[in-house]
């Protein structure tokens, strides 16, 4: 039975594309998308959403029409996804993380390990960094059994993109085990890096600067990450905040006509809306956690449940879409601080 989707439903976005994809891809069924990101400025397939259905088609030799910049109809029937070594290049600067998105749930399940290499952007607004990967996202895939090591080569930003990435992906011998994510924990360490290759060093300097005056943090929390070259020219602030259970990972692009001190002060007021979050984890993570954890509690037929403070309609509308295509239910409990959500297997009652 083919799974349809409406993919201006809810927020409306890319996200819709790349978990339909993986949908598809996890279980063997075709996948029909209408109106693809239709309420968009450039509504359709952009060419980083084009590099999302090459990669899918690639890993499952899948039969593919509507393939094309600015199509809003795709049709989609996999084959058996193939694990092993592949590369994908988005060719633009668009976000080579956005492809690794959506292979990484079908290449979890797959019954071999897989080697991926990514080009394309690897700091990109409006997607994960690999930073945030690395940190926030890998390390809850690597709790449910399957191996996940991302490793950076070269940064790229936008408009020049030229960034790579290696995923090394190691499936569970007894597929993904679910687990909960209710507290993050007690804070351990909280650290800012900059970067600004092929801009003067001066810029990361006063960046860093400027977040320790606005956050009160000490010279030993600042760290200036090196440049490689041929990288650039870009420019990213981070903050990471590690808990015991979780970690958070908020960053700030550099734009040409905004100061080094504007870029932190956009930082700082977004780290201390994450500290005062109390949410196991944050938005972006809440959202991106939402599928290999339904697969978890699938593969088990075990209820999971996490927390987040802001529930962002981007997040709901993933819901959604797994829902539809998994036996699964988001159930979500408002309580006066965050939101608890509880994934479970739909033949199963809510507790
Ligand atoms: P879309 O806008 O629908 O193409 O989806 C954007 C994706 O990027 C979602 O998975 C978001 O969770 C993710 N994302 C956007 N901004 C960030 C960020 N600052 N940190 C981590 N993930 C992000």
């Amino acid at each position: 039975m083919p799974i349809h989707l409406d993919g201006a439903t809810g927020e409306g976005g890319g996200q819709i594309l790349r978990t339909g994809l993986a949908l598809s891809l996890c279980t063997g069924r075709p996948l029909q998308i209408t109106r693809i990101r239709a309420g968009r400025a450039k509504p359709g397939l952009m060419r980083q959403h084009l590099a999302c259905v090459l990669a899918a088609q690639a890993i499952s030799d899948a039969t593919v029409t509507g393939a094309t910049l600015g199509s809003q109809d795709l049709h989609v029937t996999p084959g058996p996804v193939r694990a092993g070594d592949h590369d994908f290049a988005v060719g633009t600067a668009g976000s080579c993380l956005l492809v690794l998105q959506t292979v990484l749930p079908p290449l979890m399940l797959a019954d071999a390990p897989s080697r991926l290499r990514l080009q394309g952007g690897t700091h990109n607004p409006m997607a994960p960094p690999f930073h945030f990967l690395e940190r926030c996202f890998a390390p809850l895939v690597r709790r449910t059994g399957v191996g996940l090591s991302l490793t950076l080569r070269r940064m790229g930003f936008y408009p020049a993109g030229g960034g790579e990435v290696e995923a090394l992906i190691e499936p569970a011998i007894d597929g993904p085990q679910p687990f909960d994510l209710m507290e993050r924990g007690a804070p351990i360490e909280a650290f800012a890096e900059a970067v600004s290759p092929g801009l003067p060093r001066s810029v990361s300097q006063r960046e860093l600067a400027a977040l320790a005056r606005l956050l009160g943090w000490e010279s030993e929390q600042l760290r200036e990450l090196p440049c490689r070259q041929n990288e650039g020219p870009g420019n990213a602030l981070m903050a990471t905040l590690v808990h015991e259970h979780s970690t958070d990972l908020l960053i700030q692009l550099g734009e040409r006509g905004q100061s080094a001190e504007a870029v932190a002060s956009a930082l700082a007021r977004a780290v201390r809306a994450a500290q005062a979050d109390e949410g196991a984890v944050g938005e972006h993570l809440a959202d991106q956690w939402a599928l290999p954890l339904a697969l978890a509690v699938l593969n088990t037929g075990r209820a999971a449940r996490y927390s987040v403070g802001t529930l962002t309609e981007h997040t709901r509308t993933n819901f959604g879409v797994i829902a539809q295509a998994l036996p699964v239910c988001f159930d979500v409990v408002k309580t006066p601080s965050r939101h608890e959500v509880t994934v479970r297997p739909n033949d199963i009652a809510p507790a």
